[in-house]
């Protein structure tokens, strides 16, 4: 099993040709689904084919129970806390160049309480991997993460977005961290004091990489997203969860992306996934399948509602 404690929001989604200007009024094509990185990468572990459990708070509103509505429709086990704040929502403009502006409300995502957290203790602990991202209370993040430890569980941290604080203890309790360019950058800055371009992180020698990576997350594994070019991993020499190499990459799946948004996500919940369906198999083995997935989700629009079934991945790379 797969356990994401994190948020939900209903995404709301304008395409306009150029976005919009202070005091400027504009028409766009509107649509709306169901995100937040929680509820992206949960939706992920799910349809990857891991029994997974969504830990998350609610408003009394139609957000929630659309929440609830997609929960079912998935078979995702769905651990609510019912907020009287709003739905998490986020308002985005996305221009014809692909390039967007967003607006979070996070609404009851930032109304989920740690003692809420500490009464799924058992759910966390029939775990294989616990999964988090930083749209949420970080004391709820690492109070879950404490329970993980504490039952021997796999713990997963997505440092994302980029701006979010990962306090040390949180790494500290982190097996694996798992940024893509820009957030590993934010965080090499703020733990290690080193100020990396994002833009030149794929293209630095695995050597450098993995040294950088070593002095972020001395204990444990680092699995750096690079887009098209796949990821990086690298482990702790203790650390290696069944892998021959400290480090190396993973190339990305060759696909015809049409809207890259929720990749990440993607990558996340079918790592997990993959990792806890077959905790035998080699870490690199699991790297190669969230490539795939990930890659695949690319192909089609939207955040949560363009994850890939197991057996869409299953045809497309067979
Ligand atoms: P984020 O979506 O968080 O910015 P990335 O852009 O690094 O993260 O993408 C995450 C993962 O999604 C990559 O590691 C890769 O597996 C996959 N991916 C993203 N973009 C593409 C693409 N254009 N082609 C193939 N795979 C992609």
């Amino acid at each position: 099993r797969v356990v994401v404690v994190g948020s939900f929001n209903v995404d709301h989604v304008w395409t306009v040709a150029a976005l919009p200007r202070p005091g400027e009024t504009l028409s766009g094509q509107y649509h709306t689904g169901p995100g937040g990185k929680g509820f992206n990468q949960a939706t992920a572990a799910v349809r990857a084919g891991a029994a997974t459990t969504f830990v998350c708070a609610l408003g009394e509103d139609l957000g929630g129970q659309l929440a609830r509505a997609l929960a079912t429709a998935d078979g995702l086990d769905l651990r609510e806390h019912s907020s009287q704040a709003p739905t998490g929502t986020a308002g985005i403009y996305v221009d014809h160049d692909g390039r967007n502006s967003i607006v979070i409300g996070p609404g009851a995502n930032a109304d989920l309480p740690v003692d809420f957290v500490q009464s799924q203790r058992d759910v966390i602990h029939g775990a294989h991997v616990l999964l988090a991202q930083l749209e949420s209370p970080l004391a709820s993040i690492e109070t879950a993460f404490a329970i993980a430890r504490e039952g021997g569980v796999r713990t997963m941290l997505n440092p994302a977005p980029a701006d979010a604080r990962v306090p040390a203890s949180l790494l500290a309790l982190s097996d694996v961290i798992t940024p893509n360019e820009s957030e590993f950058c934010a965080q090499l800055e703020r733990h290690v004091g080193e100020r990396v371009d994002a833009s030149i992180v794929a293209t630095q020698g695995d050597d450098t990489l993995h040294a950088w990576c070593r002095r972020l997350l001395p204990h444990g594994t680092v699995v750096v997203t690079l887009g098209a070019a796949g990821c990086f991993v690298s482990h702790a020499e203790n650390a290696l969860h069944r892998d021959a190499q400290t480090h190396y990459r993973v190339p990305g799946a060759k696909v015809q992306p049409q809207d890259t948004t929720g990749a990440g996500d993607a990558f996340n919940g079918a790592l997990a996934a993959s990792w806890a369906l077959r905790p035998e198999a080699a870490f690199a083995d699991h790297l190669h399948y969230a490539n795939r997935y990930a890659a695949l989700s690319t192909e089609s629009a939207g955040a949560a509602a363009s994850m890939p079934r197991e057996v869409d991945v299953r045809k497309r790379f067979s």
